[in-house]
């Protein structure tokens, strides 16, 4: 299964990635979850993306794709990926399918997430993370069950500090501007599936499932 999730920041593309992942056994690469990784290992992929996070712009495409690259050709990969936040633009939908030809794989589906800009607002101004195991909550839709605690591992929730108004605002330009020509790329290849992304985690996944005939 080699899946991609399409969808503005907020749609719930990465709470989507980890429910299929589980699901199909193949693991959820999360560009963003990269990036914040390499952030708070000091690398210098880490270093390189700092500036363009902080402000809500993207990354170079080479320091992207590279990354990506060397996520994919891990072994756990081999079985297929869900990818989400990857590609951004219509050079990184290229650079990917370059990727997957080299090495004689295809992409079953482009699915993307369809969620109306206000919805994505409430959910990115509410939307918490764990720095240590990762999980994503919110404060009204999936809180902890201990308020500002990590529910698997305890530690303190963090607010990602590019989903402050301001930068929200420039990431959604963003997402207008440079992803969503993906669409068009997507459904030029015959790959795109289009789901609302309004209603319960649950609901959403199962119209991904439909729409991929599982
Ligand atoms: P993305 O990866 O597209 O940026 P996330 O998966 O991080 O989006 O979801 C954004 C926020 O919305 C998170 O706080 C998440 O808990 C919440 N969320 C995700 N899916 C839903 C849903 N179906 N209903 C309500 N809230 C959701
Ligand atoms: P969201 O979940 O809200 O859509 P992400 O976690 O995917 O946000 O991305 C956070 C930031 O990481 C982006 O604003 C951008 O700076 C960087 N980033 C993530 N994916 C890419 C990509 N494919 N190309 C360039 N930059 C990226
Ligand atoms: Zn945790």
């Amino acid at each position: 299964m080699r899946l991609i999730l399409l969808g503005p920041p907020g749609a719930g593309k990465g709470t989507q990635a980890d429910v299929l992942a589980a699901h199909y056994g193949v693991p959820h690469v999360s560009t963003g979850d990269l990036f914040r990784y390499n952030l708070r290992q000091g690398t210098p992929v880490g270093l390189e993306a700092k500036g363009y996070l902080d402000r809500g712009v993207l990354v170079a495409d080479d320091v992207t794709g590279r990354m990506v690259a060397e996520r994919i050709d891990r072994e756990d990969a081999a079985p297929g990926f869900i990818l989400d936040g990857y590609p951004r633009n219509l050079a990184q939908g290229e650079d990917l399918e370059e990727m997957l030809r080299v090495r004689r794989l295809h992409l079953d589906r482009a699915v993307a997430v369809d969620v109306p800009e206000d919805v994505v607002l409430s959910r990115i101004t509410g939307r918490r993370l764990c720095p240590s195991c990762g999980a994503t909550y919110h404060i009204l839709y999936s809180p902890p069950a201990q308020e500002g605690r990590c529910d698997r591992c305890g530690a303190e929730l963090l607010q990602r500090p590019d989903d402050r108004a301001e930068t929200v605002t420039v990431r959604l330009g963003v997402y207008r501007d440079e992803t969503a020509p993906l669409l068009a790329f997507y459904r030029e290849r015959n790959l795109l599936e289009t789901v609302s992304g309004l209603g319960s985690v649950d609901e959403v996944t199962a119209r991904i499932r439909e729409v991929l005939h599982d």
